[in-house]
């Protein structure tokens, strides 16, 4: 019989730099109250949640890992990369990042657009407050659309509206998954797969993104049960991908299998990823 513990550590996590619901600080307050000992804030597309959590984990004692969660596509499918232990001030990165928020604010509003053709007026401007200066995303304008009584909840927006194929979907620019990885590990971090079930079909893109220098997978993640871990266990294995995961916070109530803490992330694991972050460092200081 193996013993169930609580689990302490979560690698995807959202704060209100990107679409979560809580400030980074409360984030990590809410991580300790959890019994939480390692925490990655993953938020999409910035860096600018990782000092105020660093700041904050200080207190606590809680290990608070600087990463990121970049959108990038193949086909027609989305492919998000996360990258661990990244550095947060490295500008290389910094201009890139602007750029993508550039890119995402352009979509935000052809979308905003979209709804109103459609006869649900929405002021752009609500959508800015309602993020409150973090990156904005859909879960925003599914707030914004909420607010007005257009729909009832986030998941409805996305299944009525938002999501690929419904009428206020707009497709972002095109940013490949290589370069999303090469941007992690410009900025000195390890590139992991999030959410494979999602992103097309695997063996291909594996191909494609493992010779691009990723690291590791999410295996451990909390909407996928039992059976599709292992799956993706055996995939990760195959490859030699570090099996990572985590909840993919945003906030209580956003979507089910999302619940800070709720999933079991291997310390082995953790382990991996510092253990690869050394070597890449190491690899890139060898060469000058
Ligand atoms: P965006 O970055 O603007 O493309 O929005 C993507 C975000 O929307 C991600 O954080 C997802 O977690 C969230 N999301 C995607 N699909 C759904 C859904 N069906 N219900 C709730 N949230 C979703
Ligand atoms: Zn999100
Ligand atoms: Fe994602
Ligand atoms: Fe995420």
């Amino acid at each position: 019989m193996t013993q169930s513990q609580k689990p302490v550590v979560d690698l995807h996590t959202h704060s209100t730099a990107s679409d979560g619901w809580l400030t980074p600080a409360q984030l990590v307050a809410e991580a300790r109250r959890r019994g939480l000992r390692t925490l990655a804030l993953t938020d999409h597309d910035t860096v600018a949640g990782i000092a105020p959590a660093t700041q904050a984990a200080e207190s606590t004692g809680i290990e608070l890992i600087p990463g990121i969660e970049l959108s990038s596509s193949s086909g027609p499918h989305e492919v998000h990369i996360l990258g661990y232990f990244i550095d947060p001030s490295e500008p290389a990165l910094l201009t890139r990042l602007e750029h993508l928020v550039a890119q995402r604010n352009e979509r935000n509003r052809a979308i905003v657009e979209r709804l109103n053709d459609l006869g649900m007026p929405i002021e752009y401007q609500r959508v800015e407050e309602i993020a409150t200066g973090g990156t904005i995303g859909r879960p925003h304008i599914a707030r914004a659309m909420i607010e007005q009584g257009y729909v009832g909840s986030i998941g409805q927006a996305f299944n009525e509206y938002l999501t690929r194929g419904k009428p206020a979907y707009v497709p972002r620019r095109k940013v490949l998954p290589e370069d999303a990885i090469a941007l992690v590990k410009a900025a000195g971090g390890v590139a992991v797969l999030a959410h494979p079930m999602t992103a097309g079909e695997l063996a291909p893109l594996l191909e494609r993104l493992v010779t691009a220098g990723l690291a590791g997978m999410e295996v451990f993640y909390g909407e996928y049960d039992r059976s599709t871990r292992n799956h993706l266990q055996v995939i990760a294995d195959r490859w030699n991908l570090i099996p990572t995961g985590g909840s993919d916070f945003h906030g209580e109530g956003f979507k089910e299998g999302r619940s800070l803490g709720s999933v079991e992330v291997p310390l082995a694991s953790l382990e991996r990823l510092r253990q690869a972050h050394r070597n890449g460092t190491r690899g890139s200081d060898s060469r000058g």
